[in-house]
C-alpha cells in the first residue's frame, strides 16, 4: 500500500507547547517524518472553554468521553478564569526555531485560541484582523520571519477571516474540514487563498465511540490511505503529543511499513499553486461532526469557477 499523509499538528495551550511539542519532535525525528506545526502562541485561556458546556450541545459529553480534565491537566482548566492566562510563545521562545530547524513547517493557530473559537463569528472584521496580526507578530518575534500559514482554532472560518488572510498575503490556510484542497467561497464571494482541508477524523472525534480505541483510530487511518489520493490528518500536541504518543509512534511506524509517503502541507500547496486555475471552488457551510461539540467550517460542494 503506498498513500500520501500530511500530519498537521494544532499547538492549543502552554502545556501542548512546552510538554507535547518536544516529545512529538523526538518521535518524529526518530522516524524520520517531516510535519506541519501551527501554533497558538498568544494567552492560553483554556479555562474559558468550560463556558461552552452551556453554549454547544455536545461540550460536556465530549469533555466526558475523551476524559479532558486528564488530557489538558487541572492547572490548563483553569487559564483565563481562576489563574491569568500565561503567554503560550514566551514560555519556550527556543522552541519555534527548534521546530524550523528540525525541517518541520511551522504556521499559525490563532492567537487566542479560545477567542476565536468561540467568538470568530461575533467579531468585527478589525478584531479578526487583530488577532491575526497579533499571532503574526508573536510568530515573527520567536522565528524572525513571517508565518506563510494559518490553521484556525477549532475549523471556525468565515468570509472576514479569509479576506483577512489575503491581506496579509497568506500562502494558504487549512481551516476546515473536507475532502480536496479549493478556493473557499462564502456566498457570491470566492476568497483567494488556497485551502488545504482536514480530510480525515480526529483521535478525540473517535475515543469511546461505541468503545472505540486508539488503535481502532490507528486502522481507520490505514484503511482510508488505501485509495492512494493525499490525506491531511490533524493532531494536537495535547493529546497525541501527551498521554497516546505511543499510540501515534505506532501509526508513523504502520504507515513507514507500508510505504506511505509524508508531506509538508506548505510543500503541497506550492505544487498545487503552480496551476491555481485547475483548482476547485467550493461553499464553505457550518456542519456538526460526529463526536465534535458545536459547527465546525465544512468544505461545500465544488462549484464551477467563475469567468
Ligand atoms: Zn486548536
Amino acid at each position: 500500500m503506498a498513500g500520501r499523509l500530511g500530519i498537521k499538528i494544532d499547538v492549543d495551550t502552554l502545556e501542548g507547547f512546552c510538554k507535547g511539542v518536544p516529545a512529538l519532535l523526538q518521535v518524529l525525528g526518530d522516524q524520520a517524518v517531516k510535519a506541519s506545526f501551527f501554533l497558538a502562541l498568544g494567552p492560553d485561556h483554556s479555562g474559558r472553554a468550560i463556558f461552552r458546556i452551556f453554549r454547544q450541545r455536545g461540550f460536556l459529553e465530549k469533555m466526558w468521553r475523551t476524559r479532558a480534565p486528564a488530557l489538558y491537566g487541572f492547572k490548563t482548566m483553569c487559564y483565563g478564569t481562576l489563574l491569568p492566562g500565561p503567554r503560550i510563545g514566551a514560555a519556550a521562545p527556543d522552541l519555534v526555531p527548534r521546530l524550523a530547524a528540525a525541517g518541520h513547517e511551522v504556521g499559525l493557530h490563532g492567537y487566542d485560541h479560545v477567542r476565536w473559537h468561540d467568538h470568530l463569528f461575533h467579531l468585527p472584521p478589525e478584531q479578526v484582523t487583530r488577532e491575526i496580526t497579533l499571532a503574526q507578530d508573536a510568530f515573527t518575534k520567536y522565528a524572525g520571519r513571517r508565518a506563510a500559514a494559518f490553521a484556525a482554532p477549532g475549523w471556525q472560518c468565515s468570509l472576514s477571516s479569509r479576506t483577512a488572510l489575503a491581506a496579509q498575503n497568506f500562502l494558504y490556510g487549512s481551516d476546515t474540514r473536507g475532502t480536496t484542497p479549493y478556493f473557499p467561497a462564502f456566498g457570491n464571494t470566492v476568497t483567494s487563498v488556497l485551502e488545504i482541508p482536514t480530510t480525515l477524523p480526529t483521535l478525540d472525534e473517535l475515543l469511546g465511540f461505541h468503545g472505540c480505541r486508539a488503535r481502532d483510530f490507528t486502522r481507520l487511518v490505514l484503511s482510508r490511505l488505501e485509495n492512494g489520493r493525499p490525506q491531511v490528518l490533524t493532531i494536537h500536541a495535547e493529546v497525541e503529543g501527551g498521554p497516546f504518543l505511543g499510540e501515534f509512534a505506532r501509526l508513523l511506524e504502520r504507515c513507514r511499513d507500508r510505504g506511505v509517503a509524508f508531506f509538508r502541507l506548505e510543500d503541497w500547496a506550492r505544487e498545487l499553486l503552480r496551476e491555481p486555475d485547475r483548482l476547485p471552488v467550493a461553499q464553505v457551510t457550518l456542519k456538526r461532526l460526529p463526536g465534535r461539540a458545536g459547527r465546525v467550517s465544512c468544505q461545500g460542494p465544488v462549484e464551477a469557477r467563475p469567468s
